[in-house]
């Protein structure tokens, strides 16, 4: 078969099951292998929509960013597949991410580096500890009302919340996410969460 009629396959099986994150998985990659970048990235998001766990997902659409002159957005992809790959042991795809932030000049995170501040009392003055970045100053008041606003203002420092709202309105923007439907409102609240290292 050749790699045009495996990607219309890929295609097919996506239209007749689109919760199928293998098969959009396959199908970037696919798409990716063809050098269509430009449609092997929204393919790989829609795998990160419905697993943000997947950390392949992350991998490929960091170098699918590179491909399509988005550098910085592949970095920001990578470091938080970089994550989570690391939390769930998935050390194959976590280095080689860790090789592409590299190559593009960027620093590989360290999980451990909020074990580290805890340790070593390198949290803030009031024992703050954002749960993204290990370090960073607490918000003054939480950022909207009701008990996840409450939650983000205990666990998540000014900055990693700012780079939130950049990132949110591009998960919205690039999923195409109708704010209205309460599916939608739970995806993105999970992308949130993840991106946040929010704990449960
Ligand atoms: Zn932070």
């Amino acid at each position: 078969m050749t790699l045009d009629e495996r990607i219309v396959q890929f295609q097919k099986m996506v239209e007749t099951d689109p919760n199928n994150e293998l098969g959009y998985f396959s199908l970037g990659n696919a798409l990716f292998e063809a050098k269509r970048f430009t449609e092997a990235g929204p393919a790989f998001q829609r795998v990160l929509a419905m697993n943000p766990h997947y950390s392949r997902a992350f991998l490929m659409l960091g170098k699918t960013q590179v491909e399509t002159g988005h550098k910085e957005l592949a970095i920001e992809t990578l470091k938080n597949g970089y994550l989570v790959a690391h939390k769930r042991g998935d050390l194959m795809p976590r280095n080689e991410m860790g090789e592409v932030l590299k190559s593009l000049g960027a620093a590989v995170p360290d999980p451990e580096a909020k074990a580290k501040a805890a340790a070593t009392g390198g949290a803030g003055v009031d024992g703050f500890v954002c749960s993204r970045c290990g370090g960073g100053t607490k918000m003054a008041e939480r950022p909207f009302k009701g008990p996840m606003g409450e939650k983000i203002l205990a666990n998540v420092c000014q900055g990693c919340w700012a780079e939130w709202i950049k990132m949110g309105t591009k998960v919205i923007n690039e999923l195409r996410l109708p704010m209205h439907d309460p599916q939608a409102q739970e995806m993105f609240d999970k992308h949130m969460k993840e991106f946040l290292t929010l704990p449960d």
